[in-house]
């Protein structure tokens, strides 16, 4: 048991969907929180991270700051998306040994799995085959990070763990239809075709697809609940281990957002992998599972949207 009470705890990323819903989860925790802004400090420079390693001294270490980015960006941007992450990592990791950081979490995602894994995904399906080649710039860079929290546990004794969200949706997520996730896409959709009075509202592919979705707070928590518990050389999957169609999840964004026109599904779009859903036993086996249901999640997710529609849309 690693005991956060009145440890300085540096969440890196804290602007992102994970590193704020890190801050929201450690506000109920006795602890000493620590921030920096990418004007700051950034992440890619060894010797400004040493620096400020040095003078925070954190004791714990959230990793969540990543370059991240779907399809599109990940196919203009490759460079970004290796270099910025493996300094990142390399940086954050080491100086987290050299300053003495008690534990250190590295936040990847299960797309570093190969492309035809086995559905659930095991963690143990890690290097096991080729990779998705539209994001294996991001991969690479993340499964590198595994290997450097694995490699200083060795050497060092270092007490480094990595875990691999499932899709995550939910506050502060990614609005813009050209670059987002099918959730937040939908759910914007439903919002636009209702407020237009739109007999019907488009869905990409055939609706046929099943997912794995869970809300960012869940996931907060389960990072939390790691940090606290976990302590191995094998990452850990977090996921809900609940599928949906896409259709399914279409109709409960109709509900929530309260728009009753027709689904229509354009097959001129690409329905993706069939299934994509992480093998979530590891955790769950260590005691822990997700709380919050897509419905909540969905509303929740609604609510930030309207409070927030500018900002929303301003992720382009
Ligand atoms: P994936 O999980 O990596 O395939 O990425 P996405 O979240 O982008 O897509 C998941 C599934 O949702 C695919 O079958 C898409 O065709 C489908 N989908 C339906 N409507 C949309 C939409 O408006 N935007 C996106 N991104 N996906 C959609």
């Amino acid at each position: 048991m690693y005991e956060f009470s009145g440890q300085k705890i540096f969440v890196a990323g804290h602007r992102g969907m994970v590193g704020a819903a890190l801050v929201r989860r450690l506000e109920h925790e006795n602890v000493e929180l620590l921030t920096a802004s990418s004007g700051d400090l950034d992440l890619r420079d060894q010797a400004e991270v040493r620096r400020w390693m040095e003078k925070n001294k954190p004791q714990a270490i959230f990793l969540a700051a990543a370059k991240v980015g779907g399809i599109a960006a990940n196919d203009r941007f490759p460079a970004d998306f290796l270099y910025d992450n493996l300094m990142i990592e390399a940086n954050v990791i080491h100086a987290a040994h050299e300053f003495g950081v008690e534990k250190l979490l590295l936040l990847g995602s299960t797309c570093i799995y190969p492309k035809l894994s086995p559905q659930p995904i095991p963690e143990e399906a890690l290097l096991t085959g080729p990779l998705e080649p539209t994001n294996e710039w991001y991969a690479i860079a993340k499964i590198a990070g595994i290997k450097l929290c694995q490699a200083y546990r060795r050497q060092h004794g270092s007490d480094f763990i990595a875990a691999q969200p499932t899709n995550l949706y939910g506050p502060g997520d990614n609005f813009d239809l050209e670059t987002s996730h099918v959730l937040p896409a939908l759910m914007r959709k439903a919002h636009d075709a209702k407020r237009k009075n739109a007999p019907s509202m488009t869905v990409w592919g055939s609706g046929a697809p099943l997912r794995e979705f869970m809300h960012v707070d869940d996931l907060a928590d389960a990072l939390v609940f790691l940090m606290q518990t976990y302590s191995g050389e094998m990452h850990v999957n977090c996921g809900t281990g609940e599928e949906v169609s896409i259709q399914a999840l279409a109709e409960a964004i109709k509900a929530v957002v309260d728009y009753d026109g027709e689904l229509v599904f354009d097959a001129s779009k690409p329905d993706g992998t069939p299934r994509k859903l992480a093998d979530s036993s590891r955790l769950h086996a260590l005691g822990w599972s997700h709380a919050i249901s897509l419905q909540e999640g969905l509303a929740d997710t609604y609510r930030w949207f309207l409070e927030s529609e500018p900002d929303a849309l301003r992720f382009v």
